[in-house]
């Protein structure tokens, strides 16, 4: 999916009848996070509504869905950009606009011992660049899945978020930041209803492809319109794509992001006209939980709240999955992060809490985990940890083009053909 096709996919109003809730008969207040999580007429949720603070801040933040630089006259973000600018590993931006911003690489030359890292190449997880920690892509307990959506918020995703409070679901959630502007009271519904917010960008382009500042700048003015609207600062991120490589992994580093990755790709985003090779998606993930592939340690796939028919694919699942694994979760409380925000007040369980393992009575923010541990001594989980993103990347077209016969040290170069799938 091209990129213009994807915004203009974000930007209609959403159908979700399929997951088939009343509307609500009472009067639409869409001054509130109340009022606006009790609208499930999808046409009235995403049409737009004044907010205050946001309309407000306007000249604060980049303009929606465009890529975003240091505003001037920002002190803020200047002084915190020139605070970090020292740790920001230097490796050029990778690919030539406007192209690289919509994942064409083509022309691009890299050393294919993948000096950088980088993901959208290799699917590297493991930075070369010491100090800076490994993306989570797994999860140290046995037989979880981190549970999570992308590209939110999405502006019709009530009908969903009700369906996960009916199953007392929480989940990590990556928001883009236009989408936060645009819909404030819908992000702020994903904290009220217990879910662990990320950040995905300000503008959801290919990060590698920015200028140091321009990457900065997605970050950080995200984080800013998340803290505005809903009163929190993220720890964690996700880059759109999982295009990232160690030249980003500092900056977000500096920025105490965490960087969440996955490991296995649900295509949700390709829409319903791929139905089955999603559902096939699903199926493996959940054939690969039966199967003892997770006995060690737990796993994340790549799902998004992107549409009505990502949303419904992940209702369509939900029992599946709940059943093949011991508990799904967001990534926080896999990774026992009890602080997920900067600002004090707001905690996540440890994972034994989350669990019941642990000691004293918690907040259990979830108590969905059905624990049928029966997994059967498999032998056919061939769906290997990696298999979706490979098969993401050969689809991709991030060939490996021919790189021999030109000399013994000319295996380090490769040439990227064109990367234009959408995560
Ligand atoms: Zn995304």
């Amino acid at each position: 999916m091209r990129l213009s096709s994807f915004f203009a996919l974000r930007l209609t109003s959403l159908v979700i009848s399929a997951l088939s809730l009343p509307p609500s008969a009472s009067a639409q207040d869409r001054t509130t996070e109340q009022g606006e999580a009790q609208i499930l007429d999808p046409t009235v949720e995403c049409s737009p509504y004044q907010y205050p603070p946001v309309d407000n801040a306007q000249s604060n933040f980049p303009s929606s869905w465009t890529v975003a630089t240091i505003l001037p006259g920002d002190s803020a973000a200047q002084a915190k950009y020139q605070s970090i600018e020292s740790l920001i590993l230097d490796i050029p931006p990778k690919g030539k606009q406007p192209g690289a911003l919509t994942g064409n690489f083509a022309g691009v030359t890299y050393d294919s011992n993948d000096p950088d890292c980088w993901w959208t190449y290799s699917m590297c997880t493991s930075p070369n660049v010491s100090g800076i920690p490994n993306d989570i892509a797994e999860l140290p307990e046995p037989n979880i899945l981190g549970y999570g959506f992308d590209d939110g918020p999405n502006c019709s995703h009530n009908a969903f978020y009700d369906y996960l409070l009916s199953k007392d679901q929480k989940a990590t959630v990556f928001y883009i930041g236009s989408n936060v502007q645009q819909f404030p009271l819908e992000a702020q519904r994903a904290l009220t209803d217990g879910h662990e917010i990320c950040v995905h960008t300000w503008s959801h382009h290919y990060m590698t492809s920015l200028t140091n500042e321009q990457a900065f700048a997605e970050l950080w003015y995200t984080m800013q319109m998340i803290k505005l609207v809903v009163g929190v600062t993220p720890t964690c991120w996700r880059p759109p794509y999982g295009d990232i490589d160690d030249r980003i992994r500092t900056i977000a580093d500096a920025l105490d992001l965490t960087t969440i990755m996955w490991q296995y790709d649900s295509d949700d985003w390709r829409g319903i006209g791929s139905e089955t090779e999603v559902d096939n998606n699903y199926m493996n993930l959940i054939t690969a939980a039966q199967n003892g592939t997770f006995s060690t340690s737990g796993t994340i796939m790549l799902t998004h709240e992107l549409t009505n028919f990502t949303m419904s694919e992940a209702v369509k699942f939900y029992d599946q999955l709940a059943s093949a694994f011991s508990y799904l979760v967001p990534v926080g409380v896999a990774l026992n992060v009890t602080a997920p925000y900067v600002e004090d007040g707001y905690t996540l369980p440890t994972f034994a809490e989350f669990s019941g393992s642990g000691s004293g009575d918690t907040s259990d923010p979830s108590a969905s985990g059905s624990s049928d541990g029966s997994v059967t001594n498999g032998t056919s989980g061939s769906t290997s940890a990696t298999s979706g993103n490979s098969t993401n990347a050969s689809n991709s077209g991030a060939a490996k083009v021919s790189f021999g016969h030109v000399g013994s040290f000319a295996s380090a170069v490769v040439l990227i053909a064109g990367v234009q799938f959408m995560l």
